[in-house]
């Protein structure tokens, strides 16, 4: 058995030549940005992104990248596209772009949403946007959240949000019962690709990946509880899908916090190929690394910016530069 800290300087070493490549890491992409997180990009800038890695970059199929990997042969300007959760702007708006310009990516589905409709942070901001205009505070966990306006309800969003994720499951609809209690019942609009879409979607070639049931922070659940969330999660994709789930997204996706060993070994025991984390870096996907591929997250709205960025990540990690993995790893804003 190799130790974690084996493990972290094995993913660690410079990524050798034709052996790794720069997996992108999208979650929403929405036509107007009037949305208050960072991981929501306008599809317009979605779109110039796309135009850039065609341009610049060669976009392959995860399946591509790690066949040729495993033989030494990526290319340098290797890209995947990878995009987490599987919300309905997967098929409204990344899948017909993507189409358009004869791209492939992968797809991480929290199950749920295939069955709901949505995942629980839709229920949180439906509530706290239809709450009714005089209540102006919400109050969870001896905290108070401002809900006067527009402005103060999407901050309360963010923030509520932010306290309710890193909670176990069991507290996580506690939390939310306490917020609806106040709010009233939301409306629930569906919010997430439906089953036949996504069918379309691996039709066509996409890659559809497992991403949990219900996008719990496995760290904080148990053992049983989280292997049932992975196990769970690939069985039901595999028989909507009919064809096998290879891949897997920790949500959240943090090693060390979000997630841990023991975890990296139930996704290996339930079959899959290879899982994706959210830390920085290349996908290098070695024996020791494959459970844990590292990705990168474009935050820049200028194009050129987003290429420039993209391509010194990979020079930073391809050569080890420090000074430049850290520049790159910097927030611009
Ligand atoms: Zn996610």
């Amino acid at each position: 058995m190799v130790k974690r800290n084996q493990i972290q300087q094995e993913c660690k070493q410079p990524a050798s030549s034709g052996s790794s490549f720069a997996v992108l890491n999208y979650h929403r992409v929405m036509p107007i940005h009037t949305f208050w997180n960072e991981q929501v990009l306008d599809v317009g800038v979605f779109e110039q992104q796309l135009q850039q890695l065609k341009r610049f970059f060669r976009v392959l199929s995860l399946e591509q990248a790690l066949q040729l990997a495993a033989e030494g042969k990526v290319p340098a300007n290797a890209v995947v596209i990878t995009i987490d959760d599987g919300f309905a702007d997967c098929f409204d708006h990344i899948f017909p772009l993507l189409q358009r310009y004869q791209l492939q990516a992968t797809f991480f589905i929290s199950t749920q949403g295939l069955q709901q409709g949505y995942l629980w942070e839709n229920q949180i901001a439906n509530a706290i946007l239809q709450a009714p205009a005089e209540i102006t505070m919400l109050k969870l966990q001896d905290r108070q959240f401002a809900t006067s306006g527009k402005t103060e309800r999407h901050r309360s969003i963010v923030a509520i949000t932010d306290l309710i994720k890193y909670h176990a499951m069991a507290q996580r609809n506690q939390l939310i019962a306490a917020l609806i209690a106040q709010t009233g019942v939301p409306q629930m609009h569906h919010e997430f690709v439906t089953a036949e879409q996504l069918k379309q979607m691996a039709a066509a070639g996409m890659t559809i990946g497992a991403h949990t049931v219900h996008h719990p922070i496995l760290a904080l659940e148990s053992a049983e509880t989280a292997r049932q969330e992975i196990a769970q999660s690939k069985a039901i994709l595999e028989q909507l899908l009919a064809q096998p789930v290879h891949y897997f997204a920790y949500p959240n996706g943090k090693f060390a916090v979000d997630f841990s060993d023991e975890h990296i070994a139930q996704v290996k025991d339930c079959g899959f190929a290879a899982a994706f984390c959210t830390d920085w870096g290349q996908a290098r996907p070695t024996e020791e690394c494959r459970f844990r591929l590292r990705r990168f997250t474009p935050w820049d709205r200028n194009p050129w910016l987003f290429s420039l960025r993209l391509a010194l990540h990979i020079v930073a990690e391809r050569y080890s530069i420090r000074f430049l993995k850290e520049w790159v790893g910097t927030h611009g804003n």
